[in-house]
């Protein structure tokens, strides 16, 4: 598919990304989420059905499989 971005070239393609999602004053990470990310411009397009499988895995509040170090840039 094509990148919706006016302009560029790039296509979609299909790959894993991590996926970070801010709730309040907590941040959610998501590693192995499948989406659509542009070659040329790294667009990223999740579709309905991610979105609602996020939403859930949320909603669960299961204990995390991992920890992941944060930073702060400034
Ligand atoms: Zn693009």
């Amino acid at each position: 598919m094509k990148c919706s971005i006016q302009g560029c070239p790039g296509e979609y393609e299909n790959r894993l990304i991590i996926h970070t999602v801010k709730r309040g004053k907590d941040i959610l990470v998501f590693e192995n989420v499948p989406a659509e990310v542009c070659d040329v411009c790294s667009d990223m397009l999740l579709a309905p059905e991610t979105i609602r499988r996020l939403e859930e895995l949320m909603q669960q509040r299961e204990t995390p499989k991992k920890y992941a170090p944060l930073y702060d840039y400034v």
